[in-house]
């Protein structure tokens, strides 16, 4: 890397020498790497020489990746893993023992909800959760707690935390900090900058960003990465396969272009949205007077309430460009409501159930463009409507 390589632009645009000259990384596809003697491969055993050896501990297409994605959230290192939930729950479980408690900031992704309160409960630990804007709660509950996760902004309600606030409360009493940052992405949000200890990523989401991948990456200090890849990431397996790796290298390209384009986008309809009478809520961060602390820039997931004038089934089967489907982040728009998530088997499986209203619809704003999507969503209000008028509010306008 050249020196003036200190902008996300700059370093999703550049990576190295490849073999030939070649622009773009090869995909090593290889499970193994040979030794040319013995005594190469016992001084490679005995750590005193470092190389590759085996594609489920590392590989190069995998380590470009994670070289990239370490720079881009200013961290001296990075892991990849084979999804979001892989290296959620191989970072947590590197730092959590049978008697420990996890502080956890309310209405996380559903999964990592279901992590604390199914299989980590199974082992003794134990989750509070809390409002992460309301700093006094934070603080007492961190009391005697061994990790703090948090997600911001949370990605069904979007609050908004300050981040570097919350994380000097942690570091005040000790606690391990890790955020989910899938949904502000490096370009935005750098939390290593605000004191975070370690920074992790579905990369299913932007990070890839074209929904053609499944995978997960954790970043942070040099320490920290060491104890995740040495106690956790060669026996848990879930590795980030080569081919993954090179997808989500080709994604990182563009990152930077695409998170401003969702931004713009997604922003100009979250505004149009609050002005019409059907919808009583928007969550979106970049509708408040000012962002938090170190969050730069908004992305393209936000929700919104709707009230009973609106049918929201008949509203997500009219939609035509807003795709009804999990997941989010890549170059198509997407709606889910929050009322499937009732419909889940038993358990702590709803987003209901952890304090999402059930006339919330989260929408994804993808990169079809503006005009188009706003007109899909306003034939949808019309068609949805329960009152009979035309398009209810849309005179508002
Ligand atoms: C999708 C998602 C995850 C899980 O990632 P996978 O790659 O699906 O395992 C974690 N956090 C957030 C905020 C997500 O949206």
């Amino acid at each position: 890397m050249t020196d003036f390589a200190d902008s996300a632009d700059t370093i999703v645009a550049h990576d190295g020498d490849h073999a030939f000259d070649a622009v773009v990384p090869p995909i090593v596809q290889t499970s193994l790497f040979t030794f040319s003697s013995f005594d190469e491969m016992v001084s490679t055993y005995k750590g005193e020489r470092s190389r590759m050896v085996y594609s489920r501990v590392t590989n190069p297409t995998v380590r470009a990746f994670e070289e990239k994605l370490a720079a881009l959230e200013a961290a001296d290192d990075a892991i990849g893993f084979a999804s979001g939930m892989a290296a959620i729950s191989g970072t947590v479980l590197a730092f959590v023992e049978p008697g420990d408690r996890i502080v956890c900031v309310r209405h996380v992704y559903p999964d990592s909800y279901r992590l604390f309160e199914t299989l980590l409960k199974r082992w003794k630990v134990t989750t509070t959760y809390v409002d992460g804007r309301d700093h006094e709660a934070v603080a007492a509950a961190l009391k005697g707690a061994r990790l703090f996760y948090m997600e911001s902004p949370t990605s069904w309600m979007m609050e908004a935390h300050d981040v570097g606030a919350l994380a000097a409360l942690a570091k005040a009493e000790g606690v391990v900090t890790v955020i989910d940052n899938s949904w502000a992405t490096p370009v935005f949000q750098q939390p290593v900058t605000l004191g975070v200890d370690l920074v992790l990523h579905s990369a299913s989401k932007y990070i890839g960003g074209h929904s053609d991948t499944v995978a997960g990456v954790v970043a942070g200090s040099a320490a920290l990465i060491r104890r995740i890849r040495q106690t956790i990431h060669p026996y848990i397996g879930a590795k980030l396969a080569p081919f993954e790796a090179w997808l989500l290298l080709r994604g990182l390209r563009t990152l930077p272009v695409r998170m401003r384009s969702h931004e713009a986008a997604c922003l100009t309809i979250a505004r149009r949205l609050q002005a019409l009478k059907p919808v009583t809520a928007v969550h979106h961060p970049g509708l408040a007077n000012r962002l938090p602390p170190g969050l730069i820039g908004t992305s393209g997931l936000f929700s919104l309430e709707l009230d009973e004038s609106v049918d929201i089934p008949a509203f997500c089967n009219a939609l035509q460009l807003f795709k009804l489907g999990v997941s989010w982040g890549g170059h198509e728009s997407l709606v889910v409501p929050a009322l499937v998530t009732r419909h889940q088997a038993a358990g702590p499986n709803s987003a209901i159930d952890f304090g999402v209203p059930e006339r919330v619809v989260r929408l994804h704003v993808g990169l079809e463009g503006v005009d188009a999507l706003w007109r899909d969503i306003e034939q949808a209000l019309a068609s949805a409507s329960t009152t009979g008028r035309e398009a209810p509010g849309l005179a508002s306008l």
